[in-house]
């Protein structure tokens, strides 16, 4: 006898993306020692808080050491300072309306991508392939029905719901895209919003790397008519304000949600009381500084640095005449490997060539076989010269 196991985790494939890449770059590293190797396979930010952001954690600090400014547990839908920071954020950056009732602060979108499903019943998940793998796992871990739609080198990785049957479906959209930093227009996402309005859908929007779109195309969903009866969106601090290791971000969801006569906002509402116990003080204050006019001026010329970094890389493939996707409006830059090479066969050339690690597109989706990611966020220094090496390979 024993006790009975969760069997939706044997569904899971397992993920060697980055050990397997981890184990191919240690067995390098020690055969050949005195070769330098350029990261631009990092998914992590590597530029320090802002001073707005350190300053506003360390008074923080210090009113949790004093008996009149000591704070307990923090609500568990955030602090109303954040939430009304986070509602003018949206007025500001998005042109979107929101109410300080529709947002609720929290911990990482990792967590809220994979929680949110919490709140649906047994529909079928629509799922980008390739795409952020936490989508696909954590819905397979609840035992979801996933079905894939498919982003390809001919939709430009930006599939759009043209020739899907049926309704009641639980659509994952990621604009900017990791891995394939591609960005829906305004068009593009008025289609999606379209679609699940008329087949009784609900979107969830990951808008985590918004802060990196430097044109018109929509920063977050809410800029389309109608997404608020449709759509919930998660953002996150960590790649806008480098709050990797800090954690917070947020959920929006509208109060105009409905389906049928229940409120999505008042189950979540529900959920996050029963399940969660907030983001600590410290932590929504910080943030609350990242949003700040002075903060958001800092935080954005570290998201301009990295930016910087893309350009280098993905001119370097204009130049070189191969298609990719990113390296605008995105961190990511996405291409096809030469011909002939599978996206680990190309990682293996980089890595023994000229000394580069990225990441094999294969690891995010089965579309994702045949193209590899870069990313922006290494030192310019780095990036500079890793483009260098990189015109020896195309
Ligand atoms: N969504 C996407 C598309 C991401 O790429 C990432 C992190 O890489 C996240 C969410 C996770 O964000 P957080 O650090 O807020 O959990």
């Amino acid at each position: 006898m024993s006790v009975k196991l969760h069997d939706n985790y044997d569904n899971l494939v397992k993920n060697y993306l980055f050990s397997e890449i981890a184990k191919r770059v240690k067995a390098y590293t020690e055969a050949n020692p005195e070769k330098k190797i350029i990261r631009l396979g990092i998914g992590d930010v590597t530029q320090p808080l802002c001073k707005t952001v350190t300053d506003a954690m360390a008074k923080a600090v210090e009113e949790m050491g004093v008996q009149d400014t000591f704070r307990g547990y923090p609500p568990e839908w955030g602090y109303d300072f954040l939430r009304n920071a986070i509602v003018e954020h949206y007025a500001k950056r998005c042109r979107a309306s929101l109410k300080m009732d529709d947002v609720f602060v929290s911990d990482g979108a990792k967590s809220d991508c994979g929680n949110i499903v919490e709140i649906f019943g047994d529909n079928e998940i629509i799922i980008p392939d390739p795409v952020y793998p936490v989508y696909l796992d954590s819905n397979i871990m609840q035992g979801r029905r996933v079905t894939f739609i498919q982003a390809n080198e001919s939709n430009l990785f930006l599939p759009s719901p043209d020739g899907i049957e049926g309704g009641n479906y639980i659509i994952y959209i990621c604009s900017p895209n990791n891995p394939t930093g591609a960005v829906y227009n305004k068009e593009q996402l008025t289609k999606w919003v379209e679609f699940a309005r008329k087949t009784s859908s609900i979107i969830i929007f990951d808008s985590a790397y918004e802060a990196y779109i430097s044109s018109d195309e929509p920063k977050s969903i809410y800029e389309i008519d109608g997404a608020k009866e449709c759509a919930i969106e998660i953002c996150s601090l960590s790649k806008s304000a480098g709050f990797t290791g800090t954690r917070c971000s947020w959920t929006i969801v509208p109060t105009e949600l409905m389906v049928g006569d229940k409120s999505l906002n008042a189950m979540w509402a529900r959920r996050q009381a029963t399940k969660f116990n907030g983001v600590p003080y410290i932590i929504q204050r910080g943030a609350e500084a990242a949003l700040s006019d002075e903060g958001r001026k800092e935080c954005m010329a570290q998201v301009e640095y990295y930016m910087r970094n893309a350009k280098l890389i993905a001119d370097m493939f204009k130049e070189k005449g191969v298609f990719f996707t990113g390296g605008v409006s995105s961190p990511y830059i996405w291409f096809k490997v030469p011909e002939g090479y599978t996206s680990w066969e190309f990682f293996d050339k980089l890595l023994n060539e000229v000394q580069i690690v990225g990441t094999p597109g294969s690891g995010f989706g089965k579309n994702g076989e045949g193209f590899f990611r870069l990313t922006a966020f290494g030192s310019y220094e780095n990036t500079l010269e890793a483009v260098e090496r990189l015109k020896k390979v195309f």
